[in-house]
Order: C-alpha cells, then structure tokens, then sequence
C-alpha cells in the first residue's frame, strides 16, 4: 500500500503539470472507487493547486476538491494509456490524468470542501512539529505503534516507516506511549521525519506494485533496516530481527536494541 513518501512523491510530480490546467473533460467509470461523481461536472474548471495530507491527494479545482487516496493499488498516471483498470480520466487542456486501481480499494472524492474523513485526520507526520508530537501521543496509555498508526492523531505514518522509525529511535514497539521520555519521543520525531524525508528522496518503496506517476519504481525499500527482515541480522548488533503481530499488525524489531 503506498504510504506518505509515495503519496509525496505522487505529489511532486503532478503538481507542476497539473497546476494552472482547465479540466476539459472528466469520466468516472467506477462506482466502487468515485462514489459521488460531480454534479454539476467540473468540466472548465481550473487547477489551483495538488497538496498532500497523509496519504490522501488533494486536487483543488476553483470549484472544489477532489481528494484522491490510492488505497491498495491505486495510481494517478499522466498521458499514459488507457487499461482495462482505468477508472476515471480527466482529459486537460494539456494533458490527460488518468486514475488506475486493479483492486478498486482507492477513493475519489468529489466535495466543495474536504470530505469529513479528511478534515478529521491529525496534523501531517512530516508537518508536525517535536513539541506537537509529544503532546498528541503521550497522554495516551496504549502502546507506540497502534498510536502512531492511528491517522487521527498524525497522518501519514504506515507500518513500514512505524517499524523503521521505531527501530532507529531504539523503542519497542509495544512501549507504553506514557512512559516514553521526552527525549526520546523528541528522537523518535526526529527519526520518523529523516526517515520520511530519505524514502521521498528515494521515490518511495516499491514493494508490491507501486510506481509514481510516470511509472518509475522506488528504491527506498534498499534503505529498510528491519521492515520485511525476519531473521536477518540487525544492523546494529546482528541479532536476528523479530517479527511480532501487533494491533493485527506484522511488526519488526530488534530484540536486543529495541528493549522494552
Ligand atoms: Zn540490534
């Protein structure tokens, strides 16, 4: 599932070519994947701008939103072809942004203004500031990663950033969030944000069948230190790396630098 490094990069790189652009004409095929098509159209609408929030893409228009979130298989794609996965196409007065998604889990959302499950997420995992971090997760008495995981404290973080966060931050991922020291908690932002800026850099992790908008493949997935390394070595202190389930979660530690 493409996480926050995906979506950003997902971001970069249509922002320049869609910005500025009339929509001249716009089809939605799936009624899984756009539940409220725009009515009136948005035809002759003007992009004003494409944000991310968490993993959800925001495409303002001058008459509205349309918030787009990749779910499992998602992709937004410019002036490539049409496949038999094509569920919407915008054609533009330059270009043409097509939405592919093979298992239909993403959403397209149409709204004047953004759609309440959006507004109702937690500041951005790459906005969010140290002492902001601290004061959203540590009143909490659950453990750290269901609660980094959870999108509406902060947005963004996956399983795969939560694992590697959390192990180069030096936290068992079951640590109970009231417990965790300032020092730390400012270690694991620190770690959680280098960590996001370094996958976007990289152009996300391909894992599965994830490709930007041009249908390149990340590289960030060379860079993970514990995240699908059951039994590997740690890089630390080379004893083997766990994998747990937690919060229905496959989760990776170290055993020995992640002590809880
Ligand atoms: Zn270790």
């Amino acid at each position: 599932m493409p996480e926050l490094p995906e979506v950003e990069t997902v971001v970069r790189t249509l922002a320049p070519r869609l910005t500025g652009r009339t929509v001249l004409e716009a089809r939605f095929y799936s009624k899984l994947v756009m539940r409220n098509a725009p009515d009136p159209p948005i035809t002759g609408m003007r992009v004003e701008s494409v944000k991310r929030l968490g993993k959800n893409i925001l495409i303002a228009l001058d008459g509205g939103i349309l918030t787009v979130h990749l779910g499992m298989t998602g992709k937004l794609l410019i002036d490539a072809e049409t496949t038999p996965h094509t569920r919407a196409v915008i054609t533009l007065d330059q270009g043409l942004l097509l939405y592919d998604d093979i298992r239909q889990f993403g959403r397209i959302t149409w709204g004047e203004q953004l759609p309440a499950h959006v507004a109702a997420l937690g500041p951005d995992a790459l906005a969010v500031s140290a002492e902001e971090f601290i004061a959203i997760m540590k009143p909490h008495r659950s453990r750290i990663k269901p609660l980094l995981l959870n999108q509406k404290l902060i947005t963004g973080m996956g399983n795969i950033y939560c694992d590697e966060a959390l192990f180069r931050a030096g936290l068992h991922p079951r640590t109970n969030a009231q417990r965790i020291s300032r020092a730390k908690y400012t270690r694991l932002h620190e770690a959680m944000q280098q960590l996001l800026y370094l996958a976007i850099e990289k152009g996300g992790s391909s894992i599965s069948d994830y490709v930007d908008t041009e249908g390149r493949k990340g590289s960030f997935q060379d860079f993970h230190q514990v995240y699908g390394k059951e039994g590997e070595p740690c890089v630390h202190c080379a004893a083997p790396i766990k994998k747990i389930v937690l919060a229905q979660r496959g989760t990776h530690f170290c055993p020995n630098c992640q002590r809880p």
